[in-house]
């Protein structure tokens, strides 16, 4: 595959900003879109091409309703012919909100009196964890605010903590971590501790924004964020997540920004982001936004399409931030990880706080308050495969988004079996009777299919294992 030399051979330096805001911009004013030109760059990304910034910016200057319905039939197309029908599911998990910046956006911000700060202790994130467990989560993403607390050896001991916790058949299989960015050192240690993915989101890629909106603390230092991930690539993680909060400034530059930021890594590490993140700001305590640069729903679905076509061999995760019907749309343009049963404020998994959520202990409302269980039943009505899948990660292969992209077969050898299985543990330990029958009537749907694939994958094993399953054994994968 993929790239060309020419895409390759980019100005960049490892730990080297990169963002050149006025190359992005011109990127965008002098791209002109005809239907042609969006047509062959659909074609390139269906051809299995990742895109440049100018094929980029020909899809986000497409404004016509039909080329826009093209593009979103382009991703659609794309995750049909790729990824198939797997989501994978995860649960955020908020251990500390206490914050030394001043993100204007952000509840946790230093300036927000009116937060209730607190940081889970070691007993309280256990309690947290059974709760987890006991609703069939298998991968977290272990939140902080931005504190000296909070350091790598601290988010090292949360990291081990978490994996230790067993209920049960239930465990947590995978700690993915979005914090404040770390020294290579820092990096280092959270690299031991058995992490999956760092996310760090860069918020906005253009410099000038992100000093109006960032306007205390280190977050404040926009290079220091643009090259943390560099650092974590440094310390020996190779699974980072990027991500823009979209709100913040135009939405077009921002996607640009991404791709960018994607370039540099492939240009540096020579792998791109494990997966990228595009969350639209929501409603925070004394949330302090002009709402310029809003992203109405209609641009939200077109720019998640962009991003599927721009880097097609790249996870994309799709949060509670966004309600069920625009889930369930951009779930068809390739999204492929959701959180499930989601709850932000501290300690609110195991204990039956008030169901109402309450700005002040948390970072932001989110529009998804479903159960796991409720999303996974509506993923099987709407013919999803749901998974936790964590065998790449435990058996070292990392990049697992890039081979299901480029590996033939991939996604059949082992996605799809992973998932049945992964999904099968579920049924039996967890779900409904109503979510069980439908849950097996999936499996059977997809081994069936399995048979027929044209690389005729002998799903007998898959089918042992499955009694395996019924019989008690857990954590069988390929
Ligand atoms: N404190 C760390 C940081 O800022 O990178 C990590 C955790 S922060 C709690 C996670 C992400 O939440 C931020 O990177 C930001 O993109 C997002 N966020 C903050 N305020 C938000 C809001 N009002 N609505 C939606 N997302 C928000
Ligand atoms: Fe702190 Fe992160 Fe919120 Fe900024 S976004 S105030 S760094 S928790």
């Amino acid at each position: 595959m993929i790239f060309t030399p020419e895409e390759l051979k980019i100005k960049d330096e490892s730990m080297k900003p990169f963002i050149d805001p006025e190359e992005i911009q011109e990127t965008l004013n002098s791209t002109l879109s005809s239907p042609e030109k969006v047509r062959e760059v659909i074609q390139k990304s269906l051809n299995k091409s990742r895109l440049t910034l100018e094929d980029t910016a020909v899809l986000l200057n497409a404004n016509d309703p039909e080329l826009i319905e093209e593009i979103k039939e382009g991703a659609r197309t794309l995750k049909e012919r790729v990824y198939g029908n797997r989501i994978v599911l995860f649960a955020p998990l908020y251990v500390g909100n206490k914050c030394t910046n001043n993100c204007s956006y952000c509840g946790f911000r230093v300036s927000n009196k009116e937060a209730v700060r607190k940081t889970l202790s070691d007993e309280e994130i256990e309690q947290e964890v059974e709760a987890l467990e006991d609703n069939g989560q298998k991968r977290l993403i272990l939140v902080y605010g931005e504190h000296p607390d909070y350091d790598a050896d601290y988010i090292a001991h949360t990291v081990n903590t978490v994996y230790k916790v067993k209920k049960g058949n239930g465990e947590i299989r995978r700690v993915n971590i979005n914090a404040a960015p770390l020294s290579i050192e820092g990096f280092k240690k959270v690299h031991e501790a058995g992490i999956g993915t760092y996310q760090i989101f860069q918020e906005t890629y253009h410099p000038e924004t992100y000093r109006h909106y960032h306007l205390g603390g280190k977050k404040r230092d926009f290079d220091y964020r643009l090259t943390s991930l560099d650092r974590a690539m440094e310390a020996g993680i190779d699974d980072v997540g990027i991500g823009a909060l979209f709100g913040l400034y135009d939405w077009k530059y921002e996607v640009l920004g991404l791709v960018r930021h994607t370039n540099h890594l492939e240009a540096c590490y020579g792998v791109g982001p494990h997966t990228i993140s595009f969350p639209r700001i929501q409603d925070a305590s004394t949330l302090n936004w002009n709402r310029e640069h809003i992203v109405s729903d209609e641009d939200f679905t077109r720019l998640v399409a962009i991003l599927r076509l721009a880097v097609p061999y790249t996870g994309l995760i799709l949060t509670a931030r966004e309600n069920p019907n625009i889930r369930k749309e951009v779930m068809h343009f390739g999204v492929s990880q959701i959180d499930g049963g989601t709850k932000l404020e501290l300690g609110s998994y195991s204990q039956s706080l008030n169901e109402d959520q309450n700005l002040n202990k948390e970072q932001f409302l989110i529009n998804d308050s479903r159960s796991l269980n409720e999303i996974i039943d509506e993923l099987l009505t709407d013919g999803y495969l749901p998974s936790f899948c964590t065998a790449c990660y435990r058996l070292g292969r990392t990049g697992e988004h890039f081979m299901e992209f480029s590996v033939p077969g991939f996604i059949k050898r082992y996605c799809s079996p992973n998932a049945i299985l992964t999904l099968s543990e579920y049924l039996v330990d967890y779900a409904p009777q109503e979510t069980k029958e439908k849950g097996w009537k999936v499996i059977e749907k997809n081994l069936q299919d399995l048979e027929k694939a044209k690389e005729k994958v002998n799903t007998s094993e898959i089918r042992r294992r499955i009694e395996r399953i019924k019989q008690g054994e857990r954590d069988l994968y390929f």
